[in-house]
């Protein structure tokens, strides 16, 4: 008997948004459901008095991919925005990336020249050992002025450990600019949708039937009648019911605060790099879209441990993980007509340009399959 859909895609995050969209696009019928109250996944944006709050953190689309560029562009225009971030350590700003505003910032110096030398004298103690761990991986590669006033504190509440348990490969290299270049990302295209992310959202789900507030493991086996495939963007452990042990994530909580002042920091993101800091970050939503109202919204940033009830934000791919996630993964590649995708379903941190890139694949892949 033929099912009602084609395709079941568990959660709408661009992962499954972008899947459902091409495959409608291809005649074909998608049912997506989400465990949230809304559509979007970590991209959702909430509209606070005109201001476009990203509910669960940050969100800015770069890539160099024109392709996939164009293609956002198609649903809803993206604007200039271009990421500043700046780091606050007791009370002092530095720029980021680290470039040659940072390094005036530490040191007064003003040629790259000057900057090369100060760098070379600061990492000059540490440059004769086989880095251990991260700490050692930073000193080594920048010394200790950026490592302890810009790294260390961010880092350890990040991951929640201190920097000397942390796998040196976790900073592999650490990007150094000899120009005022306050841009944090090399790539070509950059920018924030004008009008948030639910627009980009809801132009790729238009037309195709959502259910939320729908957890996938409260109606599963009603839920596999329905459709012949499922998409599944869930975590793959939780998907085969935790067997083989539980990976670990690092989860955020965020707090979101109105105020009634017109600017409250100047720029959209200000990382607070001291650990005595609890927050990571503030976040100050209207330079986004260049915001003119007269109040705004800021966001605090909160590291936290994964537990049953947080949210999975970061996938921990030390060696531990990975080996776990690749039996997972020989698991589901045995699974008929599941397609496992997005950030938690492959249990990789990908990027939104990175994510869409997947899911554009698997969705040619499948209408490939379909012709022949
Ligand atoms: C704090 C933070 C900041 C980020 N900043 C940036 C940035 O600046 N630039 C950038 O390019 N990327 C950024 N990212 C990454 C970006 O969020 C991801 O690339 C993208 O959102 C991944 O999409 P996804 O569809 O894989 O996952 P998600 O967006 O997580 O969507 C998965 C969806 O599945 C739903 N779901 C899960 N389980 C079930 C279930 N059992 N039943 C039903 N529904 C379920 C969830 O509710 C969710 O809506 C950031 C991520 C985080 C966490």
């Amino acid at each position: 008997m033929q099912k009602k859909y084609d395709y079941l895609i568990v959660g709408s995050g661009l992962y499954g948004a972008v899947f459902a969209y091409e495959m409608n696009k291809a005649g074909k019928r998608c049912l997506v459901i989400d465990k949230r109250n809304h559509a979007g996944g970590n991209t959702y944006c909430e509209n606070v008095d005109g201001i476009n709050v990203h509910n669960y953190g940050a969100h800015i689309f770069h890539t160099n991919d024109e392709f996939i560029w164009k293609f956002v562009n198609r649903f809803v225009p993206f604007n200039r925005y271009t990421n500043s971030p700046l780091a606050c350590y007791k009370g002092k700003m530095y720029n980021l990336p680290f470039n040659m505003n940072t390094f005036y910032q530490l040191w007064g110096v003003t040629t790259p020249t000057e900057a090369l030398e100060k760098i070379r004298e600061q990492t000059l103690p540490f440059t004769k050992q086989q880095p251990k761990n991260l700490e050692e991986q930073a000193l080594m590669l920048l010394g200790d002025d950026i490592y302890s006033r810009l790294i260390k504190g961010y880092t350890e509440k990040q991951w929640g450990r201190p920097a000397c348990e942390l796998p040196a490969s976790i900073i592999k290299r650490l990007p150094l600019r000899l120009t005022y270049d306050n841009n944090y990302f090399d790539d070509k295209y950059q920018g924030v949708p004008v009008g948030g992310y639910n627009a980009l959202i809801s132009g790729l789900l238009q037309g195709i039937e959502l259910r939320i507030n729908t957890d996938y493991f409260s109606h599963r086996s009603a839920l596999h009648e329905v459709a012949d495939k499922i998409v599944f963007t869930g975590s793959i452990d939780r998907f085969f019911d935790y067997r083989l042990g539980r990976l670990e994530y690092r989860s955020l909580r965020f707090e979101h605060e109105r105020k009634q002042i017109k600017n409250f920091q100047g720029n959209a993101v200000i990382n607070y790099t001291e650990r005595e800091v609890p927050y990571t970050r503030i976040i100050e939503h209207k330079h986004f879209e260049f915001g003119d109202q007269p109040h705004t919204v800021i966001t605090k940033e909160f590291p936290m441990n994964f537990k049953d009830e947080a949210e999975p934000y970061y996938p921990i791919n030390d060696e531990k993980n990975n080996r776990l996630y690749k039996k997972y993964k020989s698991m589901a590649d045995d699974v008929p007509n599941v397609i496992f995708g997005g950030r938690l379903g492959c249990y990789q941190y990908y990027d939104m340009h990175q994510v869409i890139g997947a899911s554009l694949k698997a969705a040619a892949l499948e209408s490939f399959r379909h012709v022949y």
